[in-house]
């Protein structure tokens, strides 16, 4: 496995592997790695015979007092767990080196930047669709794999790619979860013994809207209080939003029909927020 922090040598690497005709994976992350994003990894292999992994706390994605300095690090026991999962690449830049002091254009993520995560993180999805072009443009890769868990990250990184005719197929895979439900993140460890334990809720009220909608529930705005009443019973979560949204637009829906929905959720335990979501598939 290669470690490299200069988009010169990712690309000299990445263009040997084209060569002698790989397809080339690429699975973006901020590092302070768990089994959702080895799962990811696994996926590429998958997929592709050439996989890289960027590890990279993304500045411009996290909003003024968010926690973008207390952020979990830990590059040296990341690449331990990829080197174990056979990746070729990691691309581990330092933050000068993604962002030139003098750039200044930046990706608009579209409305779909605006609502749920947008409307709490107003500058979050810019950043995002920002890296993440840029990432696109350095590794060149094939193919993207991205996770569930962050649904509304997905569904604006496919937009983007469709909008902008970016040369790559973004794959999304499913969110694995603690045995308890817990959605694995790498801000879980912020939590504390309590506020774990509180944490599940999240989950919880996803499965009870997924239950009520299982034994017929169609009104969308009836299971958006099934979520919020859920929430409620734990004092120590305060819900961001609790929506029921079409998996594609996001738009929030008021009833249910063969079309793809969503349940998403968001909650702050303590100074800690956790962000959820489930399918919810009519039949
Ligand atoms: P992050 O390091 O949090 O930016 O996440 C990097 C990638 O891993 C994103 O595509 C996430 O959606 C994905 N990811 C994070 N947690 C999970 C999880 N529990 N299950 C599946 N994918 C995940």
């Amino acid at each position: 496995m290669e470690t490299l922090v200069s988009k010169d040598e990712v690309r000299r690497a990445v263009a040997e592997a084209r060569a002698v005709g790989q397809r080339i994976a690429l699975v973006p992350t901020m590092g302070a790695l768990h089994e959702g994003h080895l799962s990811l990894v696994r996926a590429a292999h998958e997929r592709a015979e050439y996989v890289v992994v960027s590890v990279f706390v993304n500045p411009t994605q996290f909003g003024p007092g968010e926690d973008f300095e207390a952020y979990p690090r830990d590059l040296e026991g990341d690449l331990e767990l990829l080197e174990a999962e056979g990746v070729a690449l990691v691309f581990a830049p330092a933050t000068a080196t993604m962002y030139d002091p003098g750039a200044t254009v930046i990706v608009d993520p579209g409305p779909l930047g605006d609502v749920l995560e947008g409307a709490i993180r107003p500058t979050h999805f810019r950043g995002v669709c920002t890296v993440v072009a840029k990432l696109f443009g350095i590794v060149e890769p094939d193919l993207a794999f991205f996770g569930e868990k962050d649904f509304q990250q997905l569904a604006i990184v496919r937009t983007m790619v469709r909008d902008l005719d970016l040369p790559v197929r973004v794959v999304g895979c499913p969110t694995i979860r603690e045995p308890d439900g817990l959605a694995m993140s790498s801000r879980n460890v912020y939590l504390s013994p309590d506020e774990r334990a509180a944490a599940t809720v999240l989950y919880r009220a996803l499965r009870a809207a997924e239950a009520r909608m299982l034994a017929g529930e169609r009104d969308a705005r009836a299971l958006v209080e099934v979520m919020r009443a859920k929430i409620a019973t734990e004092p120590l979560a305060v819900p961001d939003y609790t929506e029921v949204a079409d998996a594609v637009t996001l738009a929030p829906l008021d009833a249910l029909d063969s079309s793809p929905a969503r349940a998403l959720v968001a909650a702050r335990l303590g100074s800690t927020r956790l962000i959820d979501n489930l399918a919810l598939e009519v039949g």
